[in-house]
């Protein structure tokens, strides 16, 4: 099995392995086995002959370095190379905040590995999720030494006003207001002083597994604070994957199955997140589509507009993979959610 870019059949994906290759085992090359000794130096002499600056070339050395130590998704990429040099970046530098980074290298593989034919190879953007992801939240108990609470001033008769909390929190509060703030003009600010006079109401929708974990859609983890929170005030629904109805508008509750299913828009290599995308139906429902998850997808506004405007369609399986027609060309995404299809 492949991913879209490396399609045997396609002679520019083939071009393409050749060239991410090459550039790999350049890097390879270029990079001094022992870690430390004497890379700034190294990597000025590496960056005089590439022309690159010593930063950039130190990047790539670790990106190397990172491969060198994850054995399970270093022998993917060399089955597959499927990972240009901003994908590898994209690993290190996700990986560069963990401790103890190998304990994730099996799943970083599974992710790294296509699960149906032609699949979008994941973005950039994607593989850092994924890898922010895995890590586990900070543990807020141990911060109460801390400030969580910041306040800094700033030039031009501004103060900054920060909070420190886990990714997701910080994420959910950050993409809400932007989706919020795209509705209007009003700005984000002044968004969050209505939310903090409780002038507005919030609705997200968050996932709690058999176990008990509670993440956002796309998979991020809250504290266990955060969580004692939500459990003791959110309220709670079953989801299903199979509700259907004769009307055109999904239900709230297909809606947090599809959410929580897909995690973000569907078109390959889109991360925008599920509350600000919107929920379309694969098959249009004035050409008989139903009304139900199996024939949804999550789709940010721009991708919705160009599905609209007819210039690609797709179809949906019964594992909700969704297949894209681009052209002469087809492409695959599964879904990025916590929900299972
Ligand atoms: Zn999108």
């Amino acid at each position: 099995m492949f991913y879209r870019n490396c399609n045997l059949d396609d002679d520019l994906s083939q071009q393409g392995v050749f060239l991410r290759r090459y550039e790999y085992l350049m890097w390879e090359e270029a990079t001094p086995t022992v870690a430390g000794s004497n890379w700034e130096m190294d990597a000025l002499e590496v960056g005089a002959s590439l022309g690159m600056s010593a930063s950039a070339v130190l990047n790539r050395f670790s990106a190397v370095y990172t491969m060198w130590n994850l054995p399970a998704t270093y022998k993917v990429f060399r089955q597959h190379w499927h990972l240009d040099i901003p994908r590898l970046l994209a690993i290190s530098s996700a990986l560069s905040e963990a401790d103890n980074y190998p304990q994730y290298d099996e799943a970083i593989a599974e992710f790294l590995t296509p699960s149906v034919e032609d699949e979008a190879v994941p973005s950039a953007r994607q593989i850092r999720n994924f890898i922010r992801g895995l890590q586990e939240p900070f543990d807020q108990s141990q911060d109460e030494e801390e400030d969580q609470l910041w306040v800094v001033p700033a030039t031009n008769g501004r103060t900054a006003v920060g909070v420190v909390s886990s990714d997701a929190t910080a994420s959910l509060i950050r993409e809400r207001l932007r989706a919020e703030a795209s509705k209007g003009d009003v700005p984000m600010g002044e968004l969050l002083l209505q939310m903090l006079q409780g002038n507005t109401k919030v609705m997200l929708n968050v996932y709690e597994d058999a176990s008990g974990t509670i993440r956002t859609a796309a998979g991020a983890q809250f504290s266990e604070i955060e969580a004692t929170w939500l459990r003791e005030r959110a309220a709670r629904r079953v989801l299903s994957r199979d509700e259907t109805t004769d009307a055109y508008r999904f239900t709230s509750r297909m809606r947090a199955f599809i959410a929580g299913r897909d995690g973000h828009c569907r078109y390959p290599g889109c991360t925008v997140p599920d509350y600000a995308c919107d929920i379309d139906h694969v098959l249009e429902f004035d050409r008989g589509g139903k009304t139900t998850p199996s024939n949804a997808q999550l789709l940010c506004r721009h991708h919705h507009n160009l599905k609209t405007y007819k210039r690609l369609t797709c179809s949906i399986d019964e594992h909700a993979v969704v297949t894209w027609h681009i052209g002469e060309k087809e492409i695959r995404t599964t879904p990025g959610g916590v929900l299972p299809p």
